[in-house]
């Protein structure tokens, strides 16, 4: 929630927090290896080639105008997705910012011009207004000094960066390439019994066959989308890779273990109707995003993913906060429903104090909360979370947040330690499995880079259970 209220100055933090899905540029960890839509394992799973797929419209997505607090945002190139329009016929992906085909990208060398600073000029003067950057490096094509001069002088730390804007510029023309974007064509519905493995990226895509994932550009892609429903899934699910003791706390285990119950009904002898199997499933499982932006943009199918891995689960979906309106949706309301196969999204512009009451009571059966890179210590937000971390512990529900690095995590999860509330960890904060693979770069700052859901944590209201010593 909060982000109506955040002011859009330059705090590049901030601006790290409205970043919307179709944003985002790179650095995908080398040691991954990518997964070829030619590889022998994909073409001889028969399994597979039955899998319905479907074809994700990233055309339309792009095309969604967003939130004027979204769209005026200082960072990366959320601020031109708005403006997608298919322009390059075929490669090359690489060209300096202001020599782009592509108008927005050339807005944001317009933008960096105006608003940047030269980092050597600052570091010479450093109480001055530096020179704009108007020089394009070579390497990245970022407007990163106001000099080549200054370009060479500066060069030894702008190296730290030069790789990964190079990525980020190559994957914001790519997307925007024209071309078919095979890897969001992802697939439908699992058979009850298919097993998926939720260790990494990889082995997730892999086993739910996912084609097309040809290339670290490709996963960069992809990861964006999914980090969203997937960091949900993978905490969620009974294969997830967080473990007791390494990551999970007692607590956390026994808080999942509840969800579990419910996501994972037991199968019972014989059939009902219509030929399904019987199942303990009788309820319906509440994930609540707070504060929601960038995940209330995704398309319904997107999320879908996240109910594929649970064939016996109904979800509801609640998307809360100022900027929960997804932009196809803007203009209808400001609390909606939709229903998507076996999910219903719920978007509410209400402030999370004002939507507790109506959502409630609440059961750490069937409810969990999620806080994508929520901004509890940002000076703009801070405020804004003060009334809704009480009422979150009250529930006893699972809590769990992001970051888009350690810093940001840290800050946030100093916030909560500091707040005197009393509450129990269920997931000591860790980088987080299925984060986006893309970086994101600050505009106000070149040196900056981030990425979607970089970390994980979570938290719980803490209980005070009954011992036999308590009632004598
Ligand atoms: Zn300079
Ligand atoms: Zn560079």
């Amino acid at each position: 929630m909060a982000s109506r209220l955040r002011s859009l100055a330059n705090a590049p933090h901030q601006a790290l927090r409205h970043s919307t899905t179709a944003s985002f540029p790179t650095a995908a960890s080398s040691t991954r290896t990518a997964i070829s839509a030619t590889s022998p394992r994909l073409s001889s799973s028969s399994a597979f080639a039955l899998v319905p797929r479907r074809h994700l419209s990233l055309r339309s997505w792009f095309n969604a105008k967003k939130a004027t607090a979204v769209a005026n945002t200082t960072f990366g190139n959320d601020r031109f997705s708005s403006q997608f329009e298919p322009a390059l016929e075929e490669k090359p992906l690489f060209y300096p910012l202001s020599k782009s085909p592509l108008a927005p990208v050339r807005q944001k060398a317009e933008w960096i011009h105006s608003h940047g600073t030269c980092p050597v000029c600052k570091d010479q003067h450093p109480t001055e207004k530096s020179q704009p950057p108007v020089y394009e490096c070579p390497d990245c094509g970022y407007p990163t000094h106001c000099s080549e001069d200054h370009y060479h002088q500066g060069k030894h730390n702008h190296q730290h960066v030069c790789s990964t804007l190079r990525q980020v510029n190559e994957d914001e023309h790519d997307l925007r390439s024209g071309r078919r974007l095979k890897e969001f064509e992802f697939p439908g519905r699992q058979h009850r019994d298919e097993a998926v493995n939720l260790s990494n990226w990889d082995t997730f895509l892999y086993t739910r066959g996912f084609l097309s994932m040809n290339s670290e550009r490709s996963m960069r892609h992809v990861s964006h989308v999914l980090t969203y429903p997937m960091t949900v899934a993978s905490v969620l699910h009974q294969s997830s890779p967080y473990q007791l003791g390494k990551d999970l706390t007692v607590e956390g285990l026994k808080s999942l273990a509840a969800l579990r119950h419910t996501l994972h009904p037991t199968r019972l002898a014989g059939s009902a109707s219509g030929g399904e199997l019987k199942t303990t499933a009788t309820n319906t499982v509440r994930v609540f995003c707070l504060g929601a932006r960038a995940e209330s943009q995704l398309p319904p199918h997107v999320w879908s993913q996240l109910a594929y891995l649970f064939p016996s689960t109904a979800f509801q979906i609640h998307f809360v906060g100022p900027d929960a309106i997804p932009a196809t949706r803007a203009g209808k309301g400001d609390h909606q429903h939709m229903h998507f196969e076996n999910m219903t999204f719920v978007y509410d512009k209400s402030r999370y104090e004002a939507y507790h009451a109506e959502a409630g009571p609440f059961n750490p059966y069937f409810d969990v909360f999620f806080l994508f890179s929520p901004g509890l210590a940002h000076p703009a937000t801070k405020g804004m979370w003060k009334p809704t971390i009480p009422l979150l512990l009250d529930t006893k529900c699972a809590i769990f947040g992001t970051g888009f690095n350690q810093t940001d995590v840290e800050n946030d999860l100093q916030e909560l330690e500091t707040c005197g509330l009393e509450m129990d960890w269920l997931m000591k904060p860790r980088d987080n499995v299925f984060k986006s693979l893309k970086h994101e770069v600050n505009v106000t700052d070149l040196q900056q880079t981030a990425q979607c859901n970089w970390g994980l944590w979570g938290i719980r209201g803490r209980r005070y259970d009954v011992r036999p010593s308590d009632q004598e």
